[in-house]
């Protein structure tokens, strides 16, 4: 069952007796009616604020409304208890406060905050200073003896209203801001005086009026309704489905809405915002780190408006606030046993925290934190191994730039916000990033902004690369990039990026979509052009270290899809215990070889055809030697050929053209006496439906001297390399097998031309024939296939394919439509499909060791490096997965992860497994 799955199902039950539940959670006074551990119920920031007030840190007071009241709301069955349970908190804490919400000369005000069980940063709402109205805001003023103040409160209000409840464009609000900005002459928005920040909330108010038809609510529990059902709608804006479905969160689970009484980051200099990390969030030193802005509220900080300072200035600044802070954050870290990603405040002087939550890190920090907290004696390493997430390792193998012998002019430097290296044709929206990715026109994209904003998540995911030109280690860029494990360079404050124009400008260039840069996401440099980039080298330490505690963890052996050598030691050196999928077509590509292939292909006799095979025998005979000597005695398979022969021809079209314009031209050239009959052969070998016709085990039948001739060149190289005392260890892969004759009819050739060579060598070398399960009839058919396979490996790409009628060629066409109507969850070529594909794979295993018991199961694929798919397949019991050489470190952890629920929990008895 998915982490989802699980949500939903309780979710479900909760549902089911809305009048017994306890809609609203109350904290504050030093203590909370929730905990930290009720993240479910409170969402992680409810449970997190719940959690620091029961500790007495010092928290604004307020109260949860918790995430079943979403679910009622999203069902249109909000109960009526909630309203009431509500206004007796907010009563509760008006109590606590000596003040009222929105009135008298000391009038409460809140923010109103999203918080869902899982962190989704930036992607709901929250809208603050909520209970200033035109009456208010004079007695704000008063109170405070401070009007720009309370005036910026109140602009800031009706913006953000405007925004998330009243759906008006956040543009519509920014316009008037800068043009009186502008007007008044003023760098920062802390300059403006009353009198202007007046007059731009008389044209705010105008423009709700104009937008609405309505005027800006004046009633405080107006206000508060309203802005709670906002965010119970911003559960389910596009930014947050989007987010969730990259994050496989589950569409049910709903939002908490916290309301909190406020404190004030904007009554001066001697007040101010920030956020930080216990430790860096892009490398894991455990150094404090963070970002804060004096006089500012709320998002300035993260939002890049203007460029934060660095939190040791605060401990020249404030130096005792600057400990408290510390030292707060120290206990969390300790109380949470995990890294802390903290906000705060400052109102005065006085220090307040606003949120803590587990900090969302790089793969290179996640792993150097989760050693460093073993070492400090935080967690086991045990735990240590669930502190990275499968796909993070993939950080350790991003590609650096290749600089040595280049022309490096580097453009600007900007913060190295999320490491590793992308070099890539640059867009300057995220729609423009998503079209020409989806229509193929760049190879690569950097798309490059101001600043991003949660709506930019779409474009941002189909990236190699994001640079920005304002904004700190915390903006939204950074953090996003961070999470996808994907290069990011932030606050290149250098670059000019003029959005509507489309163009970038920076030391004197002027770059325009299209154009090509280099990233440098470690050190934060913009370089121009196209730089060629080198994979990392997977032998960090701390990598090397961690990876000692995975692997004696699993039960699963993680072998690598590899046809050459060069592949086959990258995949050793990431650990690779066997080669799973060796496809011998990909020898046959070669330069010097597809002219043999083709003189074979276009042989009309049999003859003809063993001649030209005979030519190619050697050169794969040397592809093997290769990859049994690269791999030493670790087992490798060999798949026999497997694609249509036109593959290896020129497209028909192609030569249509060539000899259409050779006879119009040259018709005398001997090249069209070459031409005509690659012509005919080519309209012989054409398919309707090349997927489902003459490929696999299917060419090996109709021309054995095929099979003869590829089992033959890896007889020859085993024997050839055991004679010089190695010890290969080889399984032959007899592809596309739908019934036990035709692996009986390979089988047979197979076995006869080991005995032949194996006279001729005088030596005899162990193997093992087997089959790639990926037709349904094979999975069907398994006990009868057992018969002659002795290894079954599942092509799940083919039997995803043909399982769903599924070209996957094709699915692009339709896959957004299906996720988006909620059909397919995840693409199912990505993710193996449990429910059908998967269960095939159960059933085909469990038939197959019926018939032989010691039949060895794996999978290769795509689906062999899907962290979500390697689990599956420990569940049900597969021997190994091979993937990818870049997957090898994600499916190594994937499958210890595997293995050590399964000792906490027990097996699983309600998966499909
Ligand atoms: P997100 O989940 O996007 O971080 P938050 O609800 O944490 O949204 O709030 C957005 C910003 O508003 C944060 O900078 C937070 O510190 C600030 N904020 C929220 N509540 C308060 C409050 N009661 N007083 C002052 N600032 C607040
Ligand atoms: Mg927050
Ligand atoms: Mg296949």
């Amino acid at each position: 069952m998915t982490q989802g799955a699980v949500e939903k199902a309780s979710a479900g039950k909760a549902g089911t007796t809305p009048t017994d539940t306890k809609h609203v959670y109350f904290f504050g006074g030093g203590k909370a009616d929730g905990n930290g551990r009720m993240k479910d119920v409170l969402g992680g920031k409810g449970a997190g604020l719940a959690e620091m007030t029961n500790a007495g840190l010092p928290v604004p007071p307020g109260f949860t409304i918790q995430t079943e009241a979403c679910r009622e709301y999203m069902r249109g069955a909000l109960s009526p208890e909630v309203d009431v349970e509500m206004y007796t908190a907010l009563e509760r804490l008006e109590k606590l406060q000596g003040q009222k919400l929105g009135t008298g000369e000391n009038p409460l005000l809140v923010s109103v905050r999203s918080g869902a069980k899982f962190s989704m940063p930036g992607m709901m709402d929250t809208i603050l200073n909520l209970g200033l109205n035109d009456k208010a805001v004079e007695a704000l003023a008063k109170r405070s003896n401070n009007p720009r103040f309370a005036y910026d409160s109140y602009r800031r209000l009706i913006q953000m209203f405007g925004d998330v409840v009243l759906d008006i464009e956040k543009k519509k609000f920014e316009h008037i801001f800068d043009t009186v900005k502008a007007r008044e002459n003023v760098k920062y928005d802390y300059e403006l005086q009353p009198a202007a920040l007046k007059e731009i909330i008389a044209e705010y108010k105008k423009l709700v009026r104009k937008e609405t038809g309505k005027d800006f609510p004046q009633g405080p529990l107006d206000q508060l309704v309203q802005a709670r059902d906002a965010v119970f709608r911003s559960w389910s804006n596009e930014r947050a489905k989007t987010y969730r479905r990259i994050n496989r969160i589950d569409d049910w689970l709903g939002t908490a809405v916290n309301v909190q009484a406020m404190v004030f980051g904007n009554l001066g200099e001697n007040s101010g915002t920030g956020v930080g990390f216990t430790r860096n969030p892009a490398t894991g030193e455990h150094i404090f780190f963070g970002e804060y802005l004096m006089n500012a509220q709320g998002e300035d900080v993260v939002s890049g408006v203007r460029t934060p300072l660095s939190i040791s200035e605060l401990e020249r600044a404030m130096p005792l606030v600057y400990e408290q802070l510390r030292s707060i954050t120290g206990k969390m870290e300790k109380h949470y046993r995990d890294m802390q990603d903290f906000e705060f405040t400052i109102q005065d002087g006085k220090l307040y925290m606003l949120q803590t939550r587990n900090g969302k890190r790089t793969g290179l920090a996640a792993v150097r934190v989760a050693i460093d907290m073993v070492r400090e004696g935080l967690i086991t390493q045990e735990e240590a191994v669930f502190r990275v997430e499968p796909n993070q390792l993939y950080d350790f193998l991003v590609p650096r730039l290749v600089e040595k012998g280049e022309k490096v002019e580097v453009l600007a430097t900007g913060l190295p916000a999320s490491p590793g290296a992308a070099v890539g044709q640059i867009v300057f929206t995220a729609e423009d990033a998503v079209k020409f990715h989806s229509n193929g026109a760049y190879q690569a994209i950097i798309l490059v902004r101001g600043e991003t904003t949660p709506e930019d998540i779409a474009g941002m995911e189909v990236a190699a690369g994001i640079l920005t030109s304002r904004g700190g280690m915390t903006s939204h860029a950074a953090v996003v990039t961070r999470g996808m494990g994907k290069c990011c360079v932030a606050g290149a404050g250098d670059c000019t990026v003029d959005e509507a124009k489309k163009e970038l400008r920076v030391k004197g260039h002027v770059y325009k979509q299209g154009d090509w840069i280099s990233l440098d996401g470690t050190t934060g440099r913009v370089i121009d052009g196209k730089l060629k980039t080198l994979p990392a080298q997977p032998d960090d330490p701390d990598l090397v270290k961690f990876m000692s505690w995975v692997d004696p963890a699993r039960r699963l052996k993680v072998w690598a899809n590899a046809d050459v050598p060069r592949d086959a030691r990258q995949a050793r050196l990431f650990g690779a215990e066997g080669i799973g999928l060796c496809r011998t077509e990909h020898m046959f590509f070669a330069e010097d070889r597809i002219e043999h292939m083709r003189t074979m292909i276009l042989a009309d006799n049999e003859k003809d055809r063993r001649e030209a095979l005979k030519k190619l025998l050697p050169m794969q005979r040397d592809d093997f030697e290769g990859l049994f000597k690269t791999m030493e005695s670790l087992p490798v398979v060999i798949r026999l050929l497997d694609p249509p022969l036109h593959e290896f021809l020129p497209q028909r079209e192609d030569l249509l053209v060539e000899i259409s314009h050779l006879e119009d031209t040259k018709p005398r050239s001997p090249r069209l006496k070459e031409l005509r009959p690659l012509l005919a052969r080519v309209q012989e070998l054409h398919e309707v439906n090349p997927m489902l016709g003459l490929r696999g085990c299917r060419l090996g039948i109709a021309f054995p001297e095929i099979t003869e001739m590829q089992v033959r060149a890896i007889f020859e190289a085993a024997a050839n390399v055991k004679n010089h005392g190695g010890e290969p260890h080889l399984e032959i892969m007899v592809p596309l097998i739908g019934s036990v004759e035709e692996m009986r009819n390979q089988t047979a050739i197979i076995r006869h031309v080991a005995e032949q060579v194996f006279k001729e060598k005088g030596v005899t070398v162990d193997y093992m024939v087997g089959t790639m399960i990926e037709l349904p009839r094979a999975a069907l058919t398994a006990d009868q296939i057992a018969e002659e396979a002795e290894f079954f490996s599942f092509g799940t790409n083919d039997l995803t394919q043909t399982t769903f009628g599924i070209s996957r060629d094709d699915i692009n066409h339709f896959l957004p439509a299906y996720m988006k109507a909620g059909i397919f969850k995840q693409d199912p070529f990505a993710t193996l499909d449990q429910a059908g594909v998967g269960l095939l794979v159960k059933m085909a295993t469990a038939k197959g060791r019926n018939t032989r018991p010691t039949l060895k199961v794996g999978i290769c694929g795509e689906h062999g490096g899907d962290p979500e798919s390697v689990k599956f397949c420990h569940k049900i019991g597969l021997n190994y997965v091979s993937c990818s050489p870049f997957r090898l470190l994600t499916a190594r952890l994937a499958a210890a992860q595997a293995a050590l629920e399964e000792k906490l929990t027990g097996p699983n008895l309600h998966s499909n497994a």
